[in-house]
């Protein structure tokens, strides 16, 4: 058994990453600041002996007494709507945050993997999108605090493994859902699927041909927990390339809610990515990972996770 420090562990991501260790015999100490992340979303690990809960802002120095195998930094704001209302929170937990968690990961001789994103590859020119390519992201645009935060946890990280020889893992997560997502994240999925619930209008911005990839989060954290034990420095892709258009997927939500909402058109947010999907050769060679969950399985299961928390008949 190793003991592993997840931060943002009270998070969408971060509380699953926090479950899966739990459940593979692991000690996990989860950290959070709870900004973006929920108490509620590990209120059942409470009292679990294995699991321990530090109430912390990452961007100030960290203090984790005993010793730690692994650090799996994941705080931070993640979905446009948070980091557009919390720029310097999600600049400073990128930079500050991961410099002080690559600390602790040398101070403690840990692995350390950072939760990085499909948003250090921008809006691409490159369709799908392999790690080689190194994106085409808008420096100064509302969008660059998030994917220029993360950009910069790579190259510290990078900077930490050859210098100090720290065990680092990257992580580019693309677009992931699930139970725990919070139903007002102003994300795509929770928007369509609290809108089709409530009989409300679907907002699609834009014309809606833009296009997403949507993995579903248990096949997300088995990757992370493949890259975290496998050899790999480079950064790997982790998502379900099963590309979809925004307009397309209101229609599947509508569908699986059993919703006949109207559509109601709104202007594109700056910078939003015409395509996304991951290339996941890197992935499916290196970690003999690749998706399971259809997006029809998923959108089942989450579905019914909000209709539940919405409390909708
Ligand atoms: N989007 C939308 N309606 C919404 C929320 C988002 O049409 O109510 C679009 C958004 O413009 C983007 C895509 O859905 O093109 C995915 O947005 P999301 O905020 O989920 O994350 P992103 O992939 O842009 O990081």
């Amino acid at each position: 058994m190793s003991r592993i420090l997840v931060t943002g562990g009270a998070g969408f991501i971060g509380s699953h990453l926090c479950e899966l260790f739990l459940e593979r015999g692991h000690n996990v100490v989860c950290m959070d600041n709870l900004c973006t992340g929920s108490a509620d979303n590990i209120a059942h690990l409470i009292g679990n002996q294995e699991f321990k809960f530090i109430h912390h802002d990452v961007t100030n120095y960290i203090y984790v007494p005993g010793t730690l195998d692994a650090i799996l930094h994941f705080a931070s704001p993640a979905s446009p709507v948070d980091y557009l209302e919390l720029p310097i929170q999600t600049l400073k937990v990128g930079s500050l945050g991961t410099h002080n968690a690559l600390g602790l990961a040398k101070a403690k001789n840990a692995r350390f993997l950072l939760a990085s994103t499909s948003e250090v590859y921008g809006d691409p020119l490159v369709h799908p999108q392999p790690e080689e390519y190194w994106g085409n992201v808008n420096p100064i645009g509302v969008r660059g605090v998030y994917d220029e935060a993360k950009r910069f946890g790579e190259a510290i990280a990078m900077a930490y493994h050859r210098v100090h020889g720290v065990q680092t893992r990257i992580v580019r997560i693309f677009n992931t859902y699930g139970p725990r997502m919070r139903p007002n994240d102003g994300r795509v999925l929770p928007n369509f699927v609290r809108q089709a619930l409530m009989g409300e209008p679907l907002t699609v911005y834009g014309d809606g041909s833009q296009t997403r990839s949507f993995c579903y989060v248990s096949d997300l954290i088995e990757g992370i927990h493949s890259l975290l034990f496998s050899e790999e420095v480079g950064p790997v892709n982790i998502g379900n390339p099963d590309e979809v258009s925004i307009l397309e997927f209101a229609h599947e939500v509508n569908q699986m809610c059993g919703s006949d909402s109207p559509l109601i058109y709104k202007e594109l947010p700056t910078d939003d990515p015409k395509t996304r999907q991951p290339d996941i050769s890197r992935a499916r060679s290196i970690l003999a990972w690749e998706p399971k969950v259809g997006r029809h399985e998923g959108l089942q299961t989450t579905v019914r996770y909000f209709r539940e928390l919405l409390g909708c008949p």
